[in-house]
């Protein structure tokens, strides 16, 4: 839904990034609103993680050019932490796994430091188990998944519900979902998308990255991205995702010129 007195949140100009000295990001425009959900597709190796990763600090992935503000502030300049606390949320393609902490002790420290922040009290581990309790619906999660170490041994699905339900206790400004959708199937699917709308509202954004159909079937996006060789080639509505799913990436990399480099 486009509001008309959304927020920036989100304003990305002629970014250039490397990892490992290869060039991977080559100058991406972007801007973000409150209230929007944002699509960004494109082949694999066209650059979404990296600029998801570039988004929220990965110290492999270096700027050389542009500029990122969040919410008119210069989002490059904040530590990784910093990030997370004000807000951005970055839900990985490859949910890591930390064998030995605790699923519900991960979820509380990172949701009082979100609190924290915001001017809210800190949860004890009691109220934070009413506060985990409510939000575990949302994702229909067996209360079982809190004692156990965070993601290990869980199914592909149940990582991806584990990111949705910290979303969920987060309560994140900007949501940045890498490939959310893959290696699930249809129920984890609708259960993930099912929880992301839920916490859509008119004063946070959602940028999902996909390169199916498939998740956009569930969650519908305002705008739809598509990049390639690290720039966004073209942006339209949900009718892009359509015409994607209809005829692959090939016709998009034909109507550009061909100018090598730049
Ligand atoms: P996508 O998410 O669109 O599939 P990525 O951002 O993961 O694309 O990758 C873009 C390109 O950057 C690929 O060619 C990939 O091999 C390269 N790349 C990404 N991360 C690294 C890394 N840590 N080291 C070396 N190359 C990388
Ligand atoms: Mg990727």
């Amino acid at each position: 839904m486009i509001n008309s007195n959304s927020e920036l949140i989100l304003e990305i100009s002629d970014l250039h990034a490397q990892v490992e000295g290869q060039k991977i990001l080559n100058g991406v425009d972007l801007q973000i609103r409150s209230g929007e959900i944002h699509a960004l597709m494109g082949r694999n190796g066209s650059g979404k993680s990296t600029l998801s990763k570039v988004l929220a600090g990965h110290p492999a992935y270096k700027v050389t050019n542009g500029k990122v503000l969040y919410r008119g502030e210069d989002l490059l300049g904040f530590e990784p932490e910093e990030r997370a606390r004000l807000g951005l949320f970055l839900g990985f393609q490859y949910p890591v796994e930390i064998p030995g902490v605790s699923n519900i002790e991960f979820l509380r420290v990172s949701t009082n430091s979100r609190r924290k922040q915001l001017g809210e009290e800190e949860l004890d581990i009691f109220s934070f188990e009413d506060f985990v309790d409510s939000r575990l619906k949302l994702v229909q999660m067996n209360p079982s998944f809190l004692e156990r170490s965070v993601n290990e041994g869980f199914s592909g699905g149940e990582k991806k519900r584990n990111e949705i339900l910290q979303m969920a206790l987060l309560e994140p400004i900007l949501s940045i979902l890498d490939e959310t959708d893959s290696g699930l199937d249809i129920d984890a699917l609708r259960i993930v998308a099912g929880g992301v709308n839920q916490l859509t509202n008119q004063d946070n954004a959602t940028l999902l990255i996909t390169h199916y159909q498939r998740l956009l079937d569930e969650i519908k996006p305002d705008f739809v991205h598509v990049m390639s060789s690290g720039r966004i080639l073209r942006t339209g509505g949900s009718e892009l995702a359509r015409e994607l799913e209809d005829s692959g990436y090939e016709w998009i990399e034909n109507e550009l010129p061909k100018t090598g480099e730049s």
